[in-house]
Protein backbone atom coordinates (compact mmCIF):
# COMPACT_ATOMS: atom_id res chain seq x y z
CA UNK A 1 0.00 0.00 0.00
CA UNK A 2 2.83 2.38 1.31
CA UNK A 3 4.43 1.73 -2.05
CA UNK A 4 1.54 2.41 -4.18
CA UNK A 5 1.38 5.82 -2.43
CA UNK A 6 4.96 6.63 -2.87
CA UNK A 7 4.20 5.20 -6.59
CA UNK A 8 1.72 8.32 -7.10
CA UNK A 9 3.33 10.61 -4.88
CA UNK A 10 6.42 11.77 -7.19
CA UNK A 11 4.53 11.61 -10.29
CA UNK A 12 1.55 13.92 -9.07
CA UNK A 13 4.17 16.68 -7.84
CA UNK A 14 5.98 16.52 -11.07
CA UNK A 15 2.36 17.11 -13.04
CA UNK A 16 1.68 19.38 -10.44
CA UNK A 17 4.98 21.41 -10.93
CA UNK A 18 4.64 21.11 -14.73
CA UNK A 19 1.74 22.49 -14.84
CA UNK A 20 2.93 25.81 -12.86
CA UNK A 21 5.37 25.99 -15.88
CA UNK A 22 2.73 25.86 -18.38
CA UNK A 23 1.27 28.81 -16.37
CA UNK A 24 4.18 31.06 -16.32
CA UNK A 25 4.73 30.35 -19.70
CA UNK A 26 1.51 31.58 -20.86
CA UNK A 27 2.40 34.84 -19.01
CA UNK A 28 5.57 34.93 -20.68
CA UNK A 29 5.44 33.55 -24.07
CA UNK A 30 9.16 34.44 -25.32
CA UNK A 31 10.56 32.48 -22.36
CA UNK A 32 10.89 29.37 -24.08
CA UNK A 33 13.30 27.47 -22.06
CA UNK A 34 9.63 27.65 -19.55
CA UNK A 35 8.18 26.02 -22.08
CA UNK A 36 11.02 23.42 -21.59
CA UNK A 37 10.53 23.12 -18.08
CA UNK A 38 6.94 22.15 -18.20
CA UNK A 39 7.49 19.65 -21.35
CA UNK A 40 10.36 17.96 -18.92
CA UNK A 41 8.09 17.73 -16.00
CA UNK A 42 5.18 16.29 -17.86
CA UNK A 43 6.94 14.03 -19.63
CA UNK A 44 9.10 12.69 -16.16
CA UNK A 45 5.47 13.16 -14.33
CA UNK A 46 4.08 10.68 -17.12
CA UNK A 47 7.40 8.27 -17.01
CA UNK A 48 6.96 7.97 -13.46
CA UNK A 49 3.62 6.34 -13.21
CA UNK A 50 4.85 3.95 -16.59
CA UNK A 51 7.46 2.70 -14.28
CA UNK A 52 5.49 2.25 -11.46
CA UNK A 53 2.45 0.43 -13.18
CA UNK A 54 3.73 -1.14 -16.23
CA UNK A 55 7.84 -1.80 -16.13
CA UNK A 56 8.10 -5.83 -16.13
CA UNK A 57 10.21 -7.57 -17.96
CA UNK A 58 7.59 -8.90 -20.32
CA UNK A 59 6.62 -4.95 -20.93
CA UNK A 60 9.74 -4.66 -23.03
CA UNK A 61 8.24 -1.42 -24.25
CA UNK A 62 7.42 0.29 -21.09
CA UNK A 63 10.70 -0.26 -19.93
CA UNK A 64 12.55 0.82 -23.43
CA UNK A 65 10.14 3.93 -23.01
CA UNK A 66 10.25 4.84 -18.81
CA UNK A 67 14.40 5.49 -19.97
CA UNK A 68 13.54 6.92 -23.49
CA UNK A 69 11.13 9.37 -21.97
CA UNK A 70 13.68 9.93 -18.69
CA UNK A 71 16.70 10.80 -20.86
CA UNK A 72 14.48 13.08 -23.32
CA UNK A 73 13.25 15.13 -20.55
CA UNK A 74 16.35 15.25 -19.16
CA UNK A 75 17.93 16.79 -22.39
CA UNK A 76 14.81 19.24 -22.48
CA UNK A 77 15.25 20.65 -19.06
CA UNK A 78 19.15 20.90 -19.62
CA UNK A 79 18.16 22.65 -22.84
CA UNK A 80 16.04 25.00 -20.92
CA UNK A 81 18.78 25.72 -18.02
CA UNK A 82 21.57 26.64 -20.48
CA UNK A 83 19.60 28.96 -22.93
CA UNK A 84 18.27 30.81 -19.35
CA UNK A 85 21.62 30.79 -18.98
CA UNK A 86 22.24 32.28 -22.35
CA UNK A 87 24.61 29.01 -23.39
CA UNK A 88 24.31 26.48 -25.60
CA UNK A 89 23.20 23.18 -24.26
CA UNK A 90 25.45 20.15 -25.56
CA UNK A 91 22.61 18.46 -26.57
CA UNK A 92 24.12 15.95 -29.04
CA UNK A 93 26.85 14.87 -26.31
CA UNK A 94 23.94 14.54 -23.98
CA UNK A 95 21.75 12.59 -26.37
CA UNK A 96 25.14 10.12 -27.16
CA UNK A 97 25.47 9.16 -23.51
CA UNK A 98 21.84 7.90 -23.03
CA UNK A 99 21.47 6.28 -26.51
CA UNK A 100 25.06 4.54 -24.74
CA UNK A 101 22.60 3.04 -21.93
CA UNK A 102 19.76 2.00 -23.88
CA UNK A 103 22.09 0.04 -25.45
CA UNK A 104 23.15 -1.55 -21.84
CA UNK A 105 19.21 -1.46 -20.93
CA UNK A 106 18.35 -4.18 -23.73
CA UNK A 107 20.73 -6.46 -21.63
CA UNK A 108 19.18 -5.94 -18.57
CA UNK A 109 15.59 -6.43 -19.93
CA UNK A 110 16.79 -9.80 -21.66
CA UNK A 111 18.32 -11.26 -18.65
CA UNK A 112 15.33 -10.07 -15.93
CA UNK A 113 17.85 -8.77 -13.89
CA UNK A 114 18.01 -5.04 -12.87
CA UNK A 115 21.66 -4.74 -11.97
CA UNK A 116 23.02 -3.55 -15.53
CA UNK A 117 19.56 -1.57 -16.00
CA UNK A 118 20.45 0.55 -12.76
CA UNK A 119 24.54 0.95 -13.48
CA UNK A 120 23.89 2.06 -16.98
CA UNK A 121 21.15 4.37 -16.70
CA UNK A 122 22.10 5.89 -13.25
CA UNK A 123 25.66 6.31 -14.66
CA UNK A 124 24.46 8.01 -17.83
CA UNK A 125 22.37 10.27 -15.86
CA UNK A 126 24.97 11.05 -13.70
CA UNK A 127 27.37 11.95 -16.22
CA UNK A 128 24.84 14.63 -17.71
CA UNK A 129 23.62 16.26 -14.32
CA UNK A 130 27.61 16.50 -13.73
CA UNK A 131 28.58 18.02 -17.09
CA UNK A 132 25.39 20.66 -16.63
CA UNK A 133 26.50 21.49 -13.52
CA UNK A 134 30.03 21.93 -14.41
CA UNK A 135 29.01 24.25 -17.23
CA UNK A 136 26.24 25.98 -15.67
CA UNK A 137 28.75 26.53 -12.77
CA UNK A 138 31.30 28.38 -15.14
CA UNK A 139 29.25 30.32 -17.64
CA UNK A 140 25.41 30.73 -15.61
CA UNK A 141 25.44 31.95 -12.27
CA UNK A 142 23.93 35.18 -11.65
CA UNK A 143 22.28 35.08 -8.49
CA UNK A 144 22.32 32.99 -5.39
CA UNK A 145 18.86 30.75 -7.06
CA UNK A 146 21.26 30.05 -10.04
CA UNK A 147 23.83 28.49 -7.38
CA UNK A 148 20.86 26.79 -5.55
CA UNK A 149 19.87 25.28 -8.84
CA UNK A 150 23.34 24.08 -9.41
CA UNK A 151 23.78 22.65 -6.28
CA UNK A 152 20.81 20.26 -6.56
CA UNK A 153 22.04 19.22 -10.23
CA UNK A 154 25.05 18.56 -8.56
CA UNK A 155 23.35 16.87 -5.55
CA UNK A 156 21.10 14.65 -8.52
CA UNK A 157 24.51 13.97 -10.16
CA UNK A 158 26.05 12.35 -6.95
CA UNK A 159 22.90 10.33 -6.29
CA UNK A 160 22.84 8.87 -9.84
CA UNK A 161 26.93 7.86 -9.60
CA UNK A 162 26.12 6.15 -6.09
CA UNK A 163 22.95 3.83 -6.72
CA UNK A 164 25.39 2.02 -9.20
CA UNK A 165 27.56 1.63 -6.00
CA UNK A 166 24.69 0.13 -3.88
CA UNK A 167 23.82 -1.49 -5.96
CA UNK A 168 26.95 -3.40 -6.43
CA UNK A 169 26.60 -4.60 -2.86
CA UNK A 170 23.26 -6.59 -3.69
CA UNK A 171 25.11 -9.43 -5.14
CA UNK A 172 22.12 -11.55 -6.11
CA UNK A 173 20.05 -11.25 -9.57
CA UNK A 174 17.26 -8.32 -8.81
CA UNK A 175 13.88 -8.66 -10.30
CA UNK A 176 11.82 -5.74 -11.22
CA UNK A 177 9.12 -7.28 -8.88
CA UNK A 178 11.94 -7.39 -5.91
CA UNK A 179 13.18 -4.39 -6.58
CA UNK A 180 10.05 -2.66 -6.66
CA UNK A 181 9.28 -4.16 -3.26
CA UNK A 182 12.71 -3.04 -1.61
CA UNK A 183 13.00 -0.64 0.97
CA UNK A 184 15.84 0.77 -1.21
CA UNK A 185 12.62 1.57 -3.46
CA UNK A 186 11.10 3.10 -1.28
CA UNK A 187 13.50 5.62 -0.34
CA UNK A 188 14.61 6.38 -3.31
CA UNK A 189 10.77 7.49 -4.62
CA UNK A 190 11.14 9.95 -1.40
CA UNK A 191 14.77 11.22 -2.27
CA UNK A 192 13.96 11.45 -6.09
CA UNK A 193 10.74 13.33 -5.17
CA UNK A 194 12.51 16.00 -2.74
CA UNK A 195 14.92 16.47 -5.05
CA UNK A 196 12.42 16.83 -7.84
CA UNK A 197 10.68 19.07 -6.15
CA UNK A 198 13.28 21.08 -4.79
CA UNK A 199 14.70 21.37 -8.37
CA UNK A 200 11.83 22.55 -9.77
CA UNK A 201 11.45 25.06 -7.01
CA UNK A 202 13.96 26.34 -7.28
CA UNK A 203 13.86 27.14 -10.76
CA UNK A 204 10.00 28.43 -10.52
CA UNK A 205 11.69 31.07 -7.92
CA UNK A 206 14.38 31.76 -10.69
CA UNK A 207 12.15 31.99 -13.38
CA UNK A 208 10.13 34.01 -11.34
CA UNK A 209 13.15 36.58 -10.59
CA UNK A 210 14.13 36.97 -14.26
CA UNK A 211 10.49 37.83 -14.58
CA UNK A 212 10.45 40.49 -11.98
CA UNK A 213 14.41 41.91 -13.16
CA UNK A 214 12.70 42.33 -16.36
CA UNK A 215 9.86 44.44 -15.31
CA UNK A 216 12.12 46.20 -13.39
CA UNK A 217 14.37 46.97 -16.16
CA UNK A 218 11.33 48.13 -17.90
CA UNK A 219 10.27 50.82 -15.80
CA UNK A 220 14.05 52.19 -14.84
CA UNK A 221 14.90 51.90 -18.64
CA UNK A 222 13.74 54.48 -21.50
CA UNK A 223 11.84 53.43 -24.72
CA UNK A 224 13.79 54.95 -27.43
CA UNK A 225 17.47 54.06 -26.30
CA UNK A 226 17.25 51.32 -23.92
CA UNK A 227 19.64 53.20 -21.77
CA UNK A 228 18.58 53.72 -18.24
CA UNK A 229 16.69 57.00 -17.08
CA UNK A 230 17.81 59.80 -14.83
CA UNK A 231 16.78 58.49 -11.68
CA UNK A 232 18.08 55.12 -12.05
CA UNK A 233 21.39 55.98 -13.89
CA UNK A 234 21.70 58.45 -10.82
CA UNK A 235 21.39 55.72 -8.59
CA UNK A 236 23.43 53.57 -10.35
CA UNK A 237 26.16 56.74 -10.38
CA UNK A 238 25.99 56.76 -6.55
CA UNK A 239 26.76 53.29 -6.12
CA UNK A 240 29.22 53.43 -8.63
CA UNK A 241 31.16 56.10 -6.92
CA UNK A 242 30.47 54.95 -3.56
CA UNK A 243 32.54 51.16 -4.15
CA UNK A 244 34.67 53.25 -6.06
CA UNK A 245 35.84 55.12 -2.60
CA UNK A 246 35.51 51.99 -0.91
CA UNK A 247 37.95 50.02 -3.19
CA UNK A 248 40.36 53.50 -3.73
CA UNK A 249 39.43 52.62 -7.65
CA UNK A 250 38.90 55.90 -9.83
CA UNK A 251 35.51 56.26 -11.56
CA UNK A 252 34.92 58.74 -14.13
CA UNK A 253 31.79 60.33 -16.16
CA UNK A 254 31.19 61.86 -19.56
CA UNK A 255 28.08 63.51 -20.15
CA UNK A 256 27.58 64.15 -24.05
CA UNK A 257 24.76 66.64 -25.48
CA UNK A 258 24.20 66.27 -29.77
CA UNK A 259 25.26 69.80 -31.07
CA UNK A 260 21.95 72.03 -32.61
CA UNK A 261 19.35 68.95 -32.20
CA UNK A 262 16.37 71.50 -32.50
CA UNK A 263 17.46 73.02 -36.01
CA UNK A 264 17.37 68.56 -36.62
CA UNK A 265 13.79 68.63 -35.19
CA UNK A 266 13.32 71.68 -37.23
CA UNK A 267 14.72 70.80 -40.43
CA UNK A 268 14.25 66.97 -40.51
CA UNK A 269 11.10 66.01 -38.48
CA UNK A 270 11.05 64.68 -34.67
CA UNK A 271 11.24 61.29 -36.51
CA UNK A 272 14.67 61.69 -37.86
CA UNK A 273 15.76 63.45 -34.76
CA UNK A 274 14.25 60.40 -32.31
CA UNK A 275 16.29 57.89 -34.83
CA UNK A 276 19.37 60.26 -34.49
CA UNK A 277 19.07 59.93 -29.99
CA UNK A 278 18.12 55.84 -30.99
CA UNK A 279 21.77 55.56 -32.70
CA UNK A 280 23.84 57.45 -30.23
CA UNK A 281 22.24 55.41 -27.64
CA UNK A 282 23.65 52.87 -29.60
CA UNK A 283 26.93 53.54 -29.83
CA UNK A 284 27.86 54.62 -26.82
CA UNK A 285 26.00 51.32 -25.62
CA UNK A 286 28.77 49.32 -27.66
CA UNK A 287 31.75 51.44 -26.90
CA UNK A 288 31.87 50.95 -23.09
CA UNK A 289 32.28 47.55 -20.79
CA UNK A 290 29.47 45.64 -19.13
CA UNK A 291 30.66 47.98 -16.00
CA UNK A 292 30.25 50.61 -17.26
CA UNK A 293 26.79 52.65 -16.88
CA UNK A 294 25.32 54.71 -19.55
CA UNK A 295 22.27 56.60 -19.32
CA UNK A 296 19.75 58.53 -20.83
CA UNK A 297 19.41 61.88 -18.99
CA UNK A 298 17.51 64.27 -20.86
CA UNK A 299 16.02 64.65 -24.17
CA UNK A 300 19.81 64.49 -26.55
CA UNK A 301 21.72 64.95 -23.19
CA UNK A 302 23.60 61.14 -22.30
CA UNK A 303 25.89 60.22 -19.31
CA UNK A 304 28.25 57.43 -18.79
CA UNK A 305 30.13 56.18 -15.97
CA UNK A 306 33.34 54.33 -16.40
CA UNK A 307 34.64 52.49 -13.92
CA UNK A 308 38.22 52.58 -12.95
CA UNK A 309 39.21 54.79 -15.25
CA UNK A 310 41.66 57.98 -14.98
CA UNK A 311 40.75 61.30 -16.52
CA UNK A 312 43.09 60.34 -19.97
CA UNK A 313 41.43 56.79 -20.84
CA UNK A 314 38.29 58.79 -20.40
CA UNK A 315 38.73 61.82 -22.37
CA UNK A 316 40.51 59.30 -25.14
CA UNK A 317 37.05 56.94 -25.04
CA UNK A 318 34.83 60.58 -25.20
CA UNK A 319 37.03 61.24 -28.24
CA UNK A 320 36.29 57.80 -29.92
CA UNK A 321 32.75 58.20 -29.17
CA UNK A 322 32.84 61.65 -30.53
CA UNK A 323 34.26 60.56 -33.76
CA UNK A 324 32.10 57.58 -34.35
CA UNK A 325 29.70 59.91 -33.97
CA UNK A 326 30.23 62.74 -36.06
CA UNK A 327 31.33 60.04 -39.29
CA UNK A 328 27.51 58.21 -38.77
CA UNK A 329 25.19 58.40 -41.47
CA UNK A 330 21.59 59.17 -40.36
CA UNK A 331 18.28 57.42 -41.83
CA UNK A 332 15.72 60.49 -42.82
CA UNK A 333 18.89 63.10 -42.58
CA UNK A 334 20.57 64.04 -46.07
CA UNK A 335 23.04 61.43 -47.06
CA UNK A 336 26.30 64.30 -46.87
CA UNK A 337 24.75 65.97 -43.95
CA UNK A 338 26.74 64.46 -40.55
CA UNK A 339 25.67 65.60 -36.78
CA UNK A 340 27.97 66.05 -34.09
CA UNK A 341 28.05 66.27 -30.06
CA UNK A 342 29.95 67.74 -27.89
CA UNK A 343 31.32 66.15 -24.58
CA UNK A 344 32.59 66.86 -20.59
CA UNK A 345 34.80 64.61 -18.83
CA UNK A 346 35.68 64.25 -15.61
CA UNK A 347 36.88 62.26 -12.79
CA UNK A 348 35.57 61.70 -9.72
CA UNK A 349 37.76 62.57 -6.24
CA UNK A 350 38.14 61.78 -2.77
CA UNK A 351 34.86 62.10 -0.72
CA UNK A 352 33.12 63.69 -3.96
CA UNK A 353 29.33 62.90 -4.49
CA UNK A 354 27.43 62.19 -7.91
CA UNK A 355 25.89 66.13 -7.30
CA UNK A 356 29.67 67.53 -7.23
CA UNK A 357 31.06 65.09 -10.00
CA UNK A 358 28.51 65.95 -12.18
CA UNK A 359 28.33 69.53 -11.87
CA UNK A 360 32.42 69.70 -13.29
CA UNK A 361 30.76 67.31 -16.05
CA UNK A 362 28.68 69.68 -17.18
CA UNK A 363 30.49 72.63 -16.70
CA UNK A 364 33.33 70.96 -19.05
CA UNK A 365 30.38 70.12 -21.36
CA UNK A 366 29.47 73.94 -21.66
CA UNK A 367 32.80 74.58 -22.30
CA UNK A 368 33.47 72.20 -24.97
CA UNK A 369 29.73 73.82 -26.29
CA UNK A 370 31.54 77.35 -26.19
CA UNK A 371 34.32 76.73 -27.71
CA UNK A 372 32.55 75.50 -30.62
CA UNK A 373 30.89 72.20 -30.27
CA UNK A 374 31.80 69.36 -31.80
CA UNK A 375 34.71 68.56 -29.11
CA UNK A 376 35.48 66.77 -25.48
CA UNK A 377 36.86 69.24 -22.82
CA UNK A 378 37.85 67.67 -19.45
CA UNK A 379 37.97 69.24 -16.26
CA UNK A 380 41.69 68.45 -15.31
CA UNK A 381 41.72 71.09 -12.50
CA UNK A 382 44.16 69.66 -9.92
CA UNK A 383 41.71 68.61 -6.81
CA UNK A 384 41.45 71.15 -4.29
CA UNK A 385 42.80 70.23 -1.03
CA UNK A 386 40.02 69.53 1.91
CA UNK A 387 41.14 71.29 5.13
CA UNK A 388 41.34 68.05 6.58
CA UNK A 389 43.99 67.28 4.41
CA UNK A 390 46.19 70.03 5.41
CA UNK A 391 48.87 68.46 8.46
CA UNK A 392 47.93 70.03 11.68
CA UNK A 393 51.03 71.84 13.38
CA UNK A 394 52.82 70.21 15.61
CA UNK A 395 51.68 71.70 19.59
CA UNK A 396 53.71 74.19 20.88
CA UNK A 397 55.96 73.02 23.59
CA UNK A 398 55.80 75.33 26.84
CA UNK A 399 59.07 77.29 27.39
P1 LIG B 1 23.16 72.76 -28.45
O1 LIG B 1 24.15 72.51 -29.50
O2 LIG B 1 23.44 73.99 -27.67
O3 LIG B 1 22.95 71.60 -27.56
O4 LIG B 1 21.81 73.06 -29.21
P2 LIG B 1 20.47 72.25 -29.20
O5 LIG B 1 19.65 72.70 -30.34
O6 LIG B 1 20.75 70.81 -29.14
O7 LIG B 1 19.86 72.79 -27.86
P3 LIG B 1 19.04 72.10 -26.77
O8 LIG B 1 19.87 71.09 -26.09
O9 LIG B 1 18.48 73.20 -25.90
O10 LIG B 1 17.84 71.43 -27.54
C1 LIG B 1 17.45 70.16 -27.34
C2 LIG B 1 16.28 69.86 -28.25
O11 LIG B 1 16.09 68.45 -28.30
C3 LIG B 1 15.00 70.45 -27.80
C4 LIG B 1 13.96 69.40 -28.03
O12 LIG B 1 13.03 69.81 -29.00
C5 LIG B 1 14.73 68.24 -28.59
N1 LIG B 1 14.33 66.98 -27.99
C6 LIG B 1 14.29 66.68 -26.67
N2 LIG B 1 13.89 65.39 -26.51
C7 LIG B 1 13.67 64.89 -27.74
C8 LIG B 1 13.22 63.61 -28.22
O13 LIG B 1 12.97 62.66 -27.46
N3 LIG B 1 13.13 63.45 -29.57
C9 LIG B 1 13.41 64.46 -30.42
N4 LIG B 1 13.30 64.23 -31.72
N5 LIG B 1 13.81 65.67 -29.99
C10 LIG B 1 13.94 65.89 -28.68
MG1 LIG C 1 21.94 69.85 -27.75
MG1 LIG D 1 20.46 69.57 -24.63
Amino acid sequence: MSGQILGLFVPSITLILAAAFAGLWLRMRNARHVLAFACAYTIVGFAFLVFHYFASPENVLAMVSVHVSYSVAGIIMFWGLYKRAGMHAPVRLFAAIQVITLIFIATSIAEDDMRPWLYSVNVGHGLVFALAARDLMQGGIRNSIDKVIIWILAVCSAMFLARPVMSIMITQRMTVEVYKSSDYYALLMVFVGVLTLSLAMAMVAAVLQDQMSIVREDSENDHLTGLKLRRPFEQAAMDMIDKGGRQNTPVSMIVADIDHFKQVNDIWGHQAGDRAIVAFGELIQKMVRACDVCGRIGGEEFCIMIWDCEIEPAERLAERIREAFASLPHEGINGDVRLTASFGVATGRSMEGFGKLFARADTSLYQAKHAGRNRVHADRREQKREPEDVPALPPVEAA
